[in-house]
């Protein structure tokens, strides 16, 4: 069973180096599941019981209780992770290297990108309105590092990279035979002329692999968060006849703050909430009743204790790797678990049989947020944070622990059927 649901891990992983490829993924794995795809559906009829909506890197999925409802159990996680962009006009080349210039995305740990085989995945807007995605299917970039021998000082020092200078990745070298546009073309299989637009980014190319002499880690690029989506869809789909209605919003854009038309903080959930209301015959006053009644379980992978670094840990609130889901608490409301959903969630891993621990950042130490406070201030919904605990958060290669993500799943589907 373990063997089985991290295999579905891995294969979700290596499919969606960008968001836009998790949600064709995720919308694929929905189809095959029965849903329907609700994207381009305006009538109310049309609008499925088990169904679901696409918004570029966001997508909405639900099923529908079986009773009338009267409230909302909500999944929510995020698609994007942090990482390297390649700007709009890229090409420059540089004492034999033919490079790329890239813009940085939220807030990732640089160094980690260094000397790394890296692919490059994406989507092209067409003049016709269409959007292809693409994805290289070897390592064609790398940003190398500088030799230890012209930088003498750098294991004293620390390593300090300009983000302007220093982040650019090499992708051929000699005389330019091949601009970037061009290639974007030949791996849509287009002319160039009808590419109106492209959003691009780097990529580890090392797929997602089981880790220790015990096989007991997963590492994998962007396992924060697109661990929390897969353990989300994946107990939506398994949870077949549920009594309440169930729906899971995975939102792009949470590493920049999700102000967006499809990030956490735009009306992308609240509208298709409405609309599933307004097929199960509910007035407007029986929906905003619904929506106070409803609840969040906002899921974003949280920090495990590092074996070199105990110290920056709260000891008694500190998530231990493989010892199940974290509640993250904060009483400044960085995380917007109240007393009332913390209980909801332990209730839940209880039922399922998992393990739950709770994380507290220590008082001089800043805390990281994530879409729950955002999910819970936009809808007013009872929301808690939870997270599987994982090392090198917003590395290009991070890792967790393989019995947390079950445990996560475990604890997610049994919160649907509560
Ligand atoms: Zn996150």
């Amino acid at each position: 069973m373990t063997a089985e649901l991290i295999s579905q891990v891995r294969d979700q992983l290596d499919a969606s180096p960008t968001p836009r490829h998790l949600v064709e993924f995720v919308g694929n794995q929905l189809s095959a599941a029965g849903f329907t795809d609700c994207t381009d559906t305006n009538s109310t009829e049309k609008f499925s019981s088990n169904g679901f909506i696409k918004r570029s890197g966001s997508i909405v999925a639900w099923r529908q209780g079986s009773k009338k409802i009267e409230k909302f159990r909500i999944i929510g996680a995020h698609t994007d992770s942090p990482c390297l962009k390649i700007k709009p006009h890229p090409d420059e080349a540089r004492f034999g290297w033919q490079t790329l210039q890239v813009e940085v995305y939220g807030n990732p740990l640089l160094n980690s990108w260094l000397d790394r085989d890296l692919g490059i995945a994406g989507h092209a807007v067409l003049r016709d309105g269409s959007v292809k995605l693409f994805c290289s299917a070897t390592p064609i970039a790398r940003i190398s590092q500088l030799a230890i021998h012209l930088d003498r000082e750098l294991n004293e020092r620390g390593l300090i990279l300009d983000k302007q200078l220093h982040l650019n990745a090499a992708w051929a070298t000699g005389k330019k035979s091949l601009d970037f546009l061009q290639w974007v073309s030949t791996q849509i299989d287009v002319e160039p002329e009808q590419i109106i637009s492209v959003d691009a980014q780097l990529f580890d190319s090392v797929p997602a692999q089981l880790l220790g002499v015990d096989q007991s880690l997963l590492a994998s690029g962007r396992l924060d968060n697109q661990a929390s989506c897969w353990a989300a869809i994946s107990a939506l789909i398994e949870t077949r006849n549920p009594i309440e209605t169930c729906v899971v919003a995975l939102f792009d854009h949470e590493e920049v703050g999700s102000t967006s038309a499809v990030g956490a903080a735009g009306p992308l959930l609240e509208h298709t909430l409405e609309r599933i209301a307004d097929l199960g015959g509910l007035s407007r006053v029986n929906y905003l009743q619904a929506l106070s009644q409803s609840s969040c379980v906002s899921a974003d992978n949280s920090h495990a204790v590092h074996h070199n670094y105990p110290e920056r840990h709260d000891h008694a609130h500190a998530p231990i790797v493989n010892q199940g889901p974290a509640l993250k608490l904060n009483s400044n409301q960085r995380y917007a678990t109240s007393s009332t959903s913390a209980a909801m969630f332990v209730r839940a891993c209880e039922s399922a049989d998992v393990k739950h621990q709770m994380f507290v950042s220590k008082n001089n130490m800043p805390c990281g947020t994530t879409i729950g406070p955002i999910t819970a201030t936009r809808l007013g919904i009872d929301t808690v944070d939870v997270g599987i605990p994982q090392l090198s958060m917003h590395s290009v290669r991070e890792v967790c622990g393989v019995s947390d993500l079950v445990s996560m799943q475990k604890a997610l589907r049994s919160y649907l059927t509560l």
